[in-house]
């Protein structure tokens, strides 16, 4: 019984590392899981085995892949599977993983996915060189016909997008960006105004 605080203190430190995990969070999950059967538990450790031991990271893209997927070239570095089966056309420029696996998941987006790794937040001291931007660069060719910016609608995914939008100017790629305005089956009686006036200064035209 010694140690037990000791060892439930490195769970609940261990939780407190996660995004939105405060103290009183952790101490929750902590003690639910020590109250609950132990399958709570292996499942958790088996989950985090498997994120950690089956998912790499691109060095190119930034995207997550199966490491089962991966090719180790003779050069002993690793080829991320999106080079491959994709269209190489479109690179769609996201903040975060989970933004592109958003729009894959839609099944209306066939291209390429660059992950910058956050956006642009002089507040918070992110400057586009903490982004991968330079990754980007490199990756354009004479294949990618187009950049879709797929960065958030807010203040700093805004920033991002405009960043991007001068250092692609001069590049021979087509620039767009995702459409702005009204959710998919709302009212306007229920919408802010910020969102009406997006939509207005983003109208398509229809004839
Ligand atoms: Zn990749």
């Amino acid at each position: 019984m010694a140690n037990a605080p000791r060892y439930i203190e490195e769970l609940i430190e261990s939780l407190m590392q996660f995004p939105g995990v405060g103290r009183k969070g952790a101490e929750r999950i902590a003690y639910f899981i020590i109250r609950s059967e132990k399958t709570v538990g292996k499942n958790l450790i088996q989950a985090l085995d498997n994120v950690n031991d089956m998912l790499g990271n691109c060095s190119s893209c930034g995207m997550v892949f199966l490491n089962e997927e991966v090719d180790t070239n003779s050069m002993g570095t690793k080829d991320c599977s999106c080079r491959s089966d994709r269209n190489s056309e479109y690179i769609c420029v996201v903040e975060n993983v989970e933004d592109a696996i958003k729009i894959e998941n839609t099944n209306s987006y066939d291209g390429l996915f660059h992950v910058l790794g956050g956006a642009i937040s002089p507040l918070d001291g992110i400057g586009p060189s903490d982004l991968s931007i330079d990754k980007l660069l490199e990756r354009l060719n004479s294949d990618i016909k187009e950049i879709i910016i797929a960065t958030n609608p807010s203040t700093s995914g805004n920033a991002t997008a405009l960043y991007l939008e001068k250092i692609l100017k001069d590049k021979e790629v087509k620039i767009s960006r995702l459409a702005v305005g009204l959710p998919v089956g709302s009212n306007l009686e229920y919408i802010d105004d910020k969102t009406i006036s997006t939509a207005i200064a983003g109208r398509v035209k229809l004839n």
